[in-house]
């Protein structure tokens, strides 16, 4: 029998009316996003999701509807849309799967960002309409098997030799390693100085072995990074880097579209489980007419509200300047942690039903798990916010 996503009539969840602080354009994009979801992803994603593999044919679709390089600018190719816009644009997708929109996100804050800011002219022209269309896939790899939440810390290495540079080292844990046209890799120069370089799949000593056996993130590609004597002109340096804090604000760019995103699991999951609940008859009476019920539901739509709010300020705010890496944090920490506590609750709302793909919540709450640990885990958003509320770093 083939692997069907429950087609449950989207009931969108808007207690505080949340579209009256959307412009018209931003609920435009919205809605259209949200067609394409339905019609697009939802139907195949749980089968993908189970047999391991990504949806390739919506590449090119999310190219031609803007989704990938949201806010970049028109004239490389992008959408040039305002961040609310973006967010809500990764709610979207993340309400049907967290990977595919970990797919957008990469390619959008983690490859488009950084060669659209640090790039040269050459290498904007070159990859940005490329990586925009879908045409061409980037990722971003920064991670190493030693070294995840102190980036710091990485052993990749970069020598000069003429004109080339020569990168040497392993990464880990890269979303579209294996499927990518483009690695932006981050290595340290012989002054220490980190910088980030553009590798081309086909580079001699360069492969990306994709990483198997995950129960998170099914549906996105996982890989190694190895670069072994790797050779690269100096054109393929981004001359614009200036040591790991570029790396690092990139990641406040992906971070800032994970927060909304995980709106969107959130929202899917408790969607579910309030028609379940409604629908389900237990000793005689509706699973939803039940006090313990009421409490998680009432719970679970107060704090999906609060994030909603959350993401609005931080949208605006990004979009008029003031938006600080420990705003990202906040959000980002808050978001996914409460989409993880509500795609857990949902699951067992459903009961046994509950550990099928034919539900969401399940595939919900294990991409979720990787979703907390990735672009800075809880915890170290948790010293962030502690740093910026005391003025003393805690991380060692
Ligand atoms: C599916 C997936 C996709 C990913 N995609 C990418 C990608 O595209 N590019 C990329 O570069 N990386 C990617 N990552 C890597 C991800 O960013 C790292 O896994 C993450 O930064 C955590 O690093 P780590 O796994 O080495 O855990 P560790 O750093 O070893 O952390 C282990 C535990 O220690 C805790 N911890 C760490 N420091 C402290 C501290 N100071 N105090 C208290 N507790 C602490 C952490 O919170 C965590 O609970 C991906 C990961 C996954 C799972």
């Amino acid at each position: 029998m083939a692997l069907i996503t429950a087609t449950i009539p989207f009931e969108e969840l808007d207690f505080f009316n949340f579209s009256e602080l959307l412009s018209e354009e931003e609920i435009m994009v919205r809605d259209q996003v949200r067609a394409f979801v339905d019609e697009r992803i939802m139907p195949g994603v749980a089968a993908h999701w189970e047999a391991g593999t990504f949806p390739n044919e919506i590449i090119p679709e999310l190219g031609e509807m803007g989704l990938l390089g949201v806010t970049i600018d028109p004239k490389y190719g992008g959408a040039g849309m305002n961040s609310v816009a973006y967010g809500l644009i990764c709610a979207e997708i993340e309400r049907a799967d967290s990977g595919i929109r970990s797919f957008t996100s990469v390619q959008s804050s983690l490859v488009m960002y950084p060669i659209q800011t640090f790039g040269s002219e050459e290498q904007k022209q070159k990859w940005l309409p490329e990586l925009a269309s879908g045409r061409q896939i980037g990722c971003f790899g920064l991670t190493e098997p030693d070294f995840g939440s102190d980036p710091g810390g990485m052993r990749t290495r970069a020598r000069r030799d003429g004109e080339d540079w020569i990168l040497h080292g392993q990464k880990m844990w890269i979303t579209n390693g294996t499927v990518a046209d483009v690695s932006i890799v981050w290595a340290r120069d012989e002054n220490n100085k980190v910088q980030g370089f553009l590798v081309e799949k086909d580079r001699e000593g360069f492969s990306a072995p994709e990483q198997k056996h995950k129960w998170s993130l099914r549906c996105s590609v996982t890989s190694e990074l190895v670069c072994d004597e790797v050779r690269v002109p100096e054109a393929n340096r981004m001359p614009g880097v200036e040591g790991l804090k570029s790396a690092l604000s990139c990641l406040t760019q992906a971070r800032y579209g994970i927060a909304w995103g995980a709106l969107g699991a959130a929202q899917a999951c408790f969607d579910e489980a309030r028609r379940y609940t409604l629908d389900r008859q237990i000793f005689d009476r509706p699973l939803a007419g039940y006090q313990l019920t009421q409490k998680k539901l009432a719970e679970m739509a107060t704090e999906i509200t609060k994030g909603q709010l959350l993401c609005w300020k931080l949208g605006r705010m990004k979009d008029a300047g003031t938006m600080k890496p420990q705003h990202v944090s906040m959000a980002k920490r808050n978001n996914v942690a409460m989409a993880l506590d509500v795609a857990r609750e949902c699951r067992s709302l459903l009961g046994a039903n509950g550990i099928t793909l034919e539900f969401q919540s399940g595939r919900h709450a294990c991409n979720l798990e990787t979703v907390i640990t990735y672009e800075g885990t809880h915890e170290i958003h948790t010293l962030v916010l502690g740093e910026a509320l005391t003025g003393i770093p805690a991380y060692r």
